[in-house]
C-alpha cells in the first residue's frame, strides 16, 4: 500500500533553531553553485596554485613556532609532483608548550561572559565565509575535494560555529535556576568548562569537523590544542588564522601539526589535558578512548568510522533510490564517514535498481581534476587508499563478485601522477567480508535479499552504527526501520543522498556502536554540553 507521507514517522513538534536562509545556500544536499561562485572559485584556484609549496609554522601562545625537528612535505593527491605545503614536524616538546599555553590562557577565556566569547567566534565564522573560495581551492589541492563539496564544507564550518553559539545563547550560558529550597536561599545548576581540550581531526572534512570540534570546546569556555591531520595541515592553519584574526586571545587556541605517534600521543597522555575530542578511524579512536583517562574519568568524545547501509525494498521509488545511493556512495570518492558502502535490495526489484544505479553512475560520476566544475569524483587521498581499493577489487574478483561498474585504477593521461580510481559497484553474497570492513574508497557492494526483515537484520549486522538509509513506500516498513535500525543518523527516501548530507541544526550527526563514544551527535542540540561539567550551587544569602 502506498505510504501517506504523514504516517511515516510519529508526529513530533518541530523546533526551528535557525533562521531560514534567504537564498539557496551551498549544502551537501543542494550543491547549488552559482555562476558567480564559479568565477570566484576559478580565480581562487589560480591564486592558490601560485602559493603552493609555501613553508608554514605551528602556532603556540599566539606565536609562530618554526620547525625544530624537520619539516613534512604534503604532496597533492591530484598530482603528486605538486608539493602543497611544508609544515614543521611537531614534537612532544611543542605539544607540551601548547598545553601550557592553553592552561595559562584558560583562566581569562573561561571567565569571559559567554556573550563575549560568542562575539569572537561569530567573527571567525564571518571570516571563514569571506575566505570561502580560497579555502575551497586549498581543499582541492590538499585533499582532492571537488568544487561544490568544498564550498559546501566551508559553509558548514561557519554554520557549525554559528549553531553552537546559538545553542549557548538559547540556554543562556547554561545557567539554570532550580527550585528555591527556602526563603533567602537559591539553588542553581551551572555548566562550566573543563579546562584544556585536545582536538584531533581527520583529513576528510578538514574544515568542517575540525572547526566544529574546536567551536564546541571554545564556546563552552575551554581552551584548545588542535592537531589537524598531516594530510590537511593548510586547512588546519586556516582555522587557526580565522580564530586568531577574529580576536581569540593568544594561547586560547594552539596549532600543532605533527605525527599522531608524537603529537597525538602526548595529547592523550599529558595530565594537563582535561578533555579530548577525536574524529577519525575506529582503530585510532578506540586506542585514544582507552588511553586517555587514567587516574580518574575524563571526557573523551570519539567519533569514528562507518559502514553505512542502504535498504531498497520492493515498494521503493527505484529512480530515487538509485540516485540517492549513487550520490552517497561516490560523493568525495566514498571518503565520507557517512558514505553508503553496502546496499541490500529486494530480489524482485534488484535488476531494475542495479540498471538505474549503473546508469546514474555512468552519466554523473565524472572522474578528474577536482577543481573542474564538471568533476564528480577527484582522486582518493593517498597511495594507501589506492592499495585498499585494489585489494578490495582483487578480493571481490577472486570470490566471484560480479562487477557492474568500475573496479580499476586510473593511470593514463591526466590521471598519471594522481591517485585516481573508478567508482566500483560489485554484487556479492551478503555474507562476504566486504560487507563488514570500512574501506573508505569508492567501492560499493550490493546483495539481493528476499524480505525487508532480512535486509534490516543484515543492515544491523555490523560493528559500526553511523548512518543508514531506506527506500520504501510502506509506512510499516519505514517505522520498523526507524525503530530498529542501529544507527545514529537515519534517512528515509532521500534522493540527495541515501546516507549522507547532514547539516548543522538541521540533521544531527553522530554514531552508535563502533562509530561513536557518547551518543550525543555533532551538528546537534546536545553537542556543546559535552564540553562542560555541571556545578550545583546552593547559596544561603547573607543577611537573609
Ligand atoms: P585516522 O584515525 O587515521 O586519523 C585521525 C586523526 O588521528 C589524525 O589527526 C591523525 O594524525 C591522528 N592520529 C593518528 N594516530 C594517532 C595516535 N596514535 N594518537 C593520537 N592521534 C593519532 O583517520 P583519518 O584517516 O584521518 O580519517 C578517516 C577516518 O575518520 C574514517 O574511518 C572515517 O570514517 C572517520 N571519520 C569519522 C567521522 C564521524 O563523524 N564519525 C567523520 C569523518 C571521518
Amino acid at each position: 500500500m502506498p505510504m501517506k507521507k504523514k504516517t511515516a514517522t510519529r508526529k513530533v513538534k518541530r523546533v526551528v533553531l535557525q533562521a531560514k536562509p534567504k537564498a539557496p545556500r551551498i549544502t551537501y544536499a543542494t550543491l547549488a553553485v552559482t555562476p558567480q561562485d564559479d568565477e570566484a572559485y576559478d580565480a581562487a584556484v589560480a591564486n592558490v596554485r601560485g602559493q603552493l609549496g609555501k613553508h608554514f609554522t605551528n602556532f603556540i601562545n599566539g606565536e609562530a613556532c618554526p620547525a625544530t625537528s624537520g619539516e613534512m612535505a604534503h604532496a597533492s593527491p591530484v598530482d603528486t609532483r605538486l608539493i602543497v605545503s611544508y609544515f614543521p614536524r611537531g614534537t612532544r616538546e611543542d605539544t607540551r608548550a601548547a598545553i601550557k599555553a592553553a592552561r595559562d590562557a584558560y583562566k581569562n577565556w573561561s571567565a569571559m561572559d559567554y556573550r563575549a566569547r560568542i562575539k569572537v567566534l561569530r567573527k571567525a565564522a564571518d571570516l571563514i565565509v569571506e575566505r570561502r573560495f580560497d579555502l575551497s581551492a586549498w581543499m582541492a589541492f590538499e585533499v582532492g575535494k571537488t568544487r561544490a563539496e568544498s564550498l559546501a564544507e566551508v559553509n558548514e564550518a561557519a554554520e557549525l560555529i554559528r549553531y553552537y553559539c546559538e545553542r549557548m545563547e538559547f540556554h543562556k550560558g547554561f545557567t539554570l535556576p532550580l527550585e528555591a529550597p527556602g526563603k533567602g536561599q537559591e539553588t542553581v545548576s551551572v555548566l562550566r568548562p573543563y579546562g584544556v581540550w585536545a582536538v584531533i581531526a581527520p583529513w576528510n572534512f578538514p574544515m568542517a569537523l575540525a572547526t566544529g570540534m574546536s567551536a564546541g570546546a571554545l564556546v563552552a569556555g575551554n581552551t584548545v590544542v588542535f592537531k589537524p591531520s598531516s594530510d590537511s595541515p593548510v586547512l588546519g592553519y586556516e582555522i587557526y588564522r580565522a580564530l586568531a584574526d577574529a580576536g581569540l586571545p593568544p594561547g586560547a587556541y594552539n596549532l600543532v601539526v605533527g605525527p599522531g605517534a608524537q603529537v597525538g600521543d602526548e595529547l592523550q597522555n599529558n595530565p594537563g589535558v582535561d578533555g579530548l575530542v577525536f574524529t577519525g578511524s575506529k582503530e585510532v579512536g578506540m586506542q585514544v578512548y582507552h588511553q586517555f583517562a587514567k587516574n580518574y574519568p575524563k571526557p573523551a568524545i570519539a567519533e569514528m568510522g562507518g559502514k553505512n547501509p542502504a535498504i531498497v525494498t520492493a515498494s521503493a521509488d527505484l529512480d530515487e533510490a538509485a540516485e540517492g545511493v549513487m550520490r552517497a556512495a561516490f560523493g568525495f570518492d566514498g571518503q565520507k564517514c557517512s558514505a553508503c558502502s553496502r546496499v541490500y535490495v529486494d530480489n524482485t526489484v534488484k535488476e531494475k535498481f542495479l540498471d538505474l544505479l549503473v546508469e546514474y553512475t555512468q552519466n554523473r560520476v565524472m572522474v578528474g581534476d577536482p577543481s573542474r566544475k564538471e568533476t564528480f569524483m577527484g582522486p582518493v587521498i593517498n597511495q594507501g587508499a589506492v592499495d585498499t581499493y585494489a585489494r578490495a577489487a582483487d578480493q571481490a574478483r577472486r570470490d566471484g563478485g560480479k562487477f557492474l561498474y568500475g573496479g580499476n585504477l586510473l593511470k593514463e593521461g591526466e590521471f598519471e601522477h594522481g591517485y585516481f580510481v573508478e567508482p566500483a559497484i560489485v554484487e556479492l553474497p551478503s555474507a562476504h567480508s566486504l560487507f563488514q570492513e570500512e574501506l573508505f574508497v569508492p567501492f560499493l557492494v550490493v546483495a539481493g535479499v528476499d524480505s525487508f526483515d532480512e535486509a534490516l537484520k543484515l543492515a544491523n549486522d555490523n560493528e559500526y552504527g553511523l548512518c543508514a538509509g531506506i527506500y520504501s513506500r510502506q509506512a510499516n516498513e519505514l517505522q520498523a526501520f526507524l525503530d530498529n535500525i542501529e544507527a545514529g543518523v537515519t534517512y528515509v527516501n532521500r534522493r540527495a543522498g541515501a546516507t549522507t548530507g547532514a547539516w548543522p541544526g538541521v540533521n544531527s550527526f553522530g554514531g552508535w556502536k563502533g562509530s561513536g563514544s557518547t551518543g550525543k551527535s555533532g551538528l546537534g542540540p546536545y553537542y556543546v554540553q559535552q564540553f562542560m561539567r555541571e556545578q550545583s550551587r546552593w547559596v544561603v544569602k547573607p543577611g537573609r
